[in-house]
């Protein structure tokens, strides 16, 4: 197991910053994710810290030991990419012992770790059948178990599961999953995907052009998000915006909106200008009593739920409402929202106001 320190890291490509100076501690045994949208350099951090590619500046400490300018081959890392490439032609004891061959480890010692291996993924009465004929299920568990067997200090994954289809995708993710809550190793995980960065997870770090835009657990993540991008980027269908220019006052529960107030997370601070006034469609609610009112527009039925779009005095907005609630296009509805669930944040900066 490994603790991983990241200090100031910067990288930059020619006249190019693909990586903004970032800092974050990810903790021994801990299932972190590096999550943002294509380009956002994502990818160039992990390979920093598999030491395939060299930081411009910065540090990289694995338990306490600065390796920034080490080889990738002095790290003890297992780098995962897309698990694909297993040799068809082997068994599945081969293919899981290669790593192992190849680094010249006496075949009985070899043979001991692929049997530990392939009880952890359980997949011992395959280990004499040939990949070639084997179900993409256990295809993936004995690329898994060829990325497992050499028993690194750490996992660096880079989309490993960009490449599977959405239902196959869904459960291998929880088998990663439930092996990492077996094994315990730190795991690095890159995606582009908020659902599978929120589902396995225990970390977050959320990037965007280059910049650290958010780091934390994630419900914090999802409950209160530090800028506009992260709050857009992560929950489906995002979080409503309603954009309008006013003032608080620092201690204000409330802000005034073009016509009503509505309330707000309770402000440390003052401030007067543009603003974005944000909250979740699973956080409006419909209130006979409340006087902001809204026009429903159309309502989308998802089962237990329905997404229903209404149009209010500050613009468009959906609300995710139990489907008992009847609502018709053109009906107008009560709408009520709570403080400690919305987000408000200063629209120039993109930061979030609290
Ligand atoms: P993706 O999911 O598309 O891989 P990412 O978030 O992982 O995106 P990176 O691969 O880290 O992004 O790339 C970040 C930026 O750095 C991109 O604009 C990319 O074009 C650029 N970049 C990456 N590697 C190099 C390189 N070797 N030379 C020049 N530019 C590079």
């Amino acid at each position: 197991m490994a603790e991983i320190l990241i200090k100031n890291l910067r990288k930059e490509f020619g006249s190019f910053t693909a990586v903004e100076s970032s800092s974050f501690r990810i903790q021994d045994g801990e299932f972190f994710m590096l999550l943002g949208p294509s380009g956002c350099g994502k990818t160039t951090t992990l390979r920093m810290i598999a030491g395939l590619e060299l930081p411009t500046s910065g540090s990289i400490y694995i338990d306490g030991e600065e390796v920034s300018q080490k080889r990738a081959s002095q790290r003890d890392i297992a780098f995962v990419f897309q698990m694909f490439a297993l040799y068809p032609h082997m068994n599945v004891r081969k293919n899981i012992s290669y790593p192992l061959i190849s680094q010249s480890v006496p075949r009985s010692e070899a043979n001991e770790k692929v049997e530990e291996v392939a009880r952890i993924l359980g997949i011992t009465e395959l280990l004499d059948k040939r990949v070639g004929g084997l179900s993409g299920g256990d295809r993936q568990r004995v690329a898994l178990g060829r990325a497992i067997v050499r028993d690194p200090k750490c996992f660096l994954m880079d989309e490993p599961l960009g490449a599977l289809d959405a239902e196959f995708r869904e459960y291998m993710a929880e088998e990663l999953r439930a092996l990492h809550n077996r094994m315990g190793a730190t795991t690095v995980y890159v995606t582009h995907d908020q659902l599978e960065a929120m589902q396995m997870g225990d970390k977050i770090v959320v990037m965007n052009h280059g910049v650290i835009e958010q780091f934390g657990r994630p419900q914090d993540i999802y409950d209160k998000p530090a800028t506009l991008f992260v709050a857009e980027f992560i929950g489906s269908p995002p979080m409503n915006f309603l954009r309008f220019e006013g003032a608080l006052e620092a201690g204000a529960e409330t802000v005034r909106m073009h016509h009503e107030s509505l309330p707000v997370p309770v402000q440390r601070e003052a401030f007067e200008g543009q603003m974005v006034y944000g909250v979740r469609p699973e956080h409006v609610r419909f209130s006979d009593t409340s006087r902001y009112r809204g026009e429903v527009l159309a309502v989308e039925y998802l089962g237990t739920t329905q997404i229903v779009t209404l149009h209010t005095p500050d613009g468009e907005l959906k609300a995710r409402v139990p489907s008992t609630q009847r609502v018709q296009p053109g009906e107008p509805v009560g709408l009520d929202f709570n403080g400690a669930t919305v987000s408000l944040f200063d629209e120039q900066s993109g930061r979030a106001l609290r």
